[in-house]
């Protein structure tokens, strides 16, 4: 695919050791742009080291917990030093399963702490890091954010996070507009990752099944409308969710 982004520029991509993150910094790399990779300090950062290398273009390792917020504005901050951080796509993001009369204080916060928290305090980073010369940024959000999953344990904390995300897009993108920052969110459906993959086999089959293209998405199914999104070709598109799910939430 042809994507309309500014070559030599940077993109910090949180999560982006493994999974969706790691498929959009590999297709960032793929088309000329630096990835600044922030994930746990403790990640496996060697799939993104070696599609930096293997395509000739610079990356950045960021080591930081999203939750902390004086980490990641420090982290976030070096990222200028391999050039200017033009584009962001936040994709850290953990699940947690519980029936919500058993949640205890401690596992709610462990999520929003993570999934919005998080979301925001990169955010207001990467704003930063931008330093006033205007930019893109995505959250990865999920339809989980939309709807209410079937068929499988609840999660509301991860909902009520990733209907969040979603707001928070929505009002950076309008409070940033005027400067130029685009601000906005990718709703994913069921995707075939490590946040999947210990799904029971049937569990995985009943996704597919209630999803009307009839099949989980694969990484590079995210990554693209993502870069889209990052691009010229949205140069008009801010405050907005764009749906990413084989038709999940339309039936
Ligand atoms: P993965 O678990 O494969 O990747 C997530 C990455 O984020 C991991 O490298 C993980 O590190 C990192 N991460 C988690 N918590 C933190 C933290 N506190 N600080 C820094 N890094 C952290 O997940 P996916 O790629 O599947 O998910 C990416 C995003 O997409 C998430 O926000 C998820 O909610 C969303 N999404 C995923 C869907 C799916 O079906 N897979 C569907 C809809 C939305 P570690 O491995 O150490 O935890």
């Amino acid at each position: 695919m042809t994507v309309a982004l500014e070559q030599g520029v940077v993109a910090v991509v949180t999560g982006g050791a493994r999974g969706i993150g790691l498929a959009v910094a590999q297709r960032l790399l793929g088309n000329g742009v630096k990835v600044a990779c922030l994930d746990r300090p403790d990640a496996d950062y060697s799939a993104v080291q070696s599609a930096a290398s293997s395509y000739g273009v610079e990356c950045a390792i960021l080591r930081a917990d999203v939750r902390d917020q004086t980490a990641v504005r420090q982290v976030v901050l070096t990222a200028t030093e391999i050039g200017p951080v033009r584009y962001a796509v936040n994709c850290a993001g953990i699940d947690g399963l519980a029936p919500s009369d058993q949640v205890t204080g401690a596992e709610w916060k462990r999520v929003v702490d993570v999934d919005l928290d998080g979301v925001f305090f990169a955010c207001q980073a990467e704003h930063e890091a931008m330093r006033g010369a205007g930019g893109s940024i995505v959250n990865i959000a999920s339809m989980s954010g939309h709807i209410v999953n079937r068929g499988v344990d609840p999660h509301v904390a991860y909902g009520a996070a990733k209907a969040g995300v979603i707001h928070l897009s929505k009002g950076l993108g309008v409070e940033w507009a005027r400067e130029g920052v685009r601000v906005n969110s990718v709703s994913p459906g069921y995707v075939h990752t490590e946040l999947t993959a210990h799904n029971a086999p049937e569990v995985n089959a009943t996704f597919a099944r209630q999803t009307p293209m009839g099949r989980m998405a694969q990484v590079d199914e995210i990554a693209d409308p993502v870069l889209f999104l990052l691009g010229t070709g949205a140069a008009f598109i801010t405050a907005t969710d764009l749906r990413v799910d084989g038709g999940f939430t339309a039936w």
